[in-house]
């Protein structure tokens, strides 16, 4: 068997290009408006904003990118926010993690109100997650499974193994594959016999941050496979799923790069136009 390779980057054009038409002949002041607020120099965190921003312009989304410096203090931090929360013009409020030491993250992203929470980060968010009642979802698992629907299998029943548990990826993408009826295993560092708990997965979701950790001996023939990981080995990105040996066993699988990775931003995008009403 070979598996059908999963589209992300095509997926994620064709979203993108949907938010764009919806968009179009909307003068500036009736557009949505993102806000991404970036402090200090981390050179991957400004990739990653100047790649949203980006994305904003090109899709019709009014972009307001908030730069401060690394030394920037918590209170100021927090009154920038606090700034945004009340302003007309933006409708999504997004805060590039990591933030730099001295600063309280969880702090951070609560001071965001939940009805401008593009990162579907803020605690209630999460919460209504678990309960069912999500506005937002969180952008990476919510590319994750636009990608599972695009390969049209029915989820109801099947076993899905998320491999990862933090709060960004694995248990965000544990709690939507519940609400689709999955049976979720989720596991994690401490897991005990790892490769036959993921045998079992009907879905695997492997996000670890590990190059080729996921093997095609533990794929259970036939399983869609979604690697979010991105990691550099031998000067290349490759995946946390040694693709080659699951490609063989799966049905579906998504390639690194060009599978996960273009959906985050799109989802973003889809957030954005949610929170304002669109
Ligand atoms: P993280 O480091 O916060 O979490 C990694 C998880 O993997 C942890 O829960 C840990 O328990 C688990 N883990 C680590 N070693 C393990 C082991 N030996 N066995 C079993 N589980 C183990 O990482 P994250 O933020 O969730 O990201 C995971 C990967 O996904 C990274 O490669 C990251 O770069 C990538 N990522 C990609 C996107 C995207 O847009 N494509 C977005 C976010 C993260």
């Amino acid at each position: 068997m070979t598996a059908m390779i999963i589209d992300g980057k095509k997926i994620a054009a064709q979203l993108r290009e949907d938010m764009k038409a919806r968009l179009s002949g909307r003068p500036a002041k009736d557009r949505p408006g993102l806000a991404v607020v970036l402090v200090g120099d981390d050179p991957a965190s400004a990739v990653y904003v100047r790649q949203k921003e980006k994305a904003c312009l090109e899709t019709g989304i009014n972009s307001f990118i908030r730069r401060l410096p690394e030394d920037t203090g918590q209170d100021e931090l927090l009154a920038l926010i606090e700034g945004l929360n009340r302003s007309e013009e933006v409708h999504g409020i997004l805060v590039q993690l990591p933030l730099p030491d001295g600063i309280d993250t969880k702090r951070i992203v609560s001071a965001i109100i939940p009805e401008k929470d593009a990162d579907g980060f803020h605690p209630v968010n999460v919460g209504r997650l678990w309960s069912g009642e999500s506005v937002v979802e969180p952008c990476t698992p919510k590319g994750i499974m636009t990608l599972i629907d695009s390969t049209g299998v029915e989820l109801k029943g099947l076993e899905a193994v998320v491999i990862g548990r933090s709060n960004i990826v694995g248990k965000p993408a544990a709690a939507m594959l519940l609400a689709r009826h999955c049976t979720v295993t989720v596991c994690h560092s401490r897991t005990e016999d790892l490769p036959d708990v993921v045998r079992r997965g009907d879905i695997v979701v492997a996000a670890i941050g590990r190059p080729n950790f996921v093997t095609g001996d533990m794929i259970k023939p036939g399983a869609v496979v979604i690697d979010v990981g991105i990691n550099r080995a031998d000067g290349r990105l490759v995946g946390d799923v040694e693709f080659e040996s699951a490609l063989r066993k799966a049905a579906f699988i998504t390639p690194v790069p060009g599978g996960v990775g273009p959906m985050t931003i799109a989802s973003l995008l889809r957030n954005t136009l949610r929170l304002a009403g669109v």
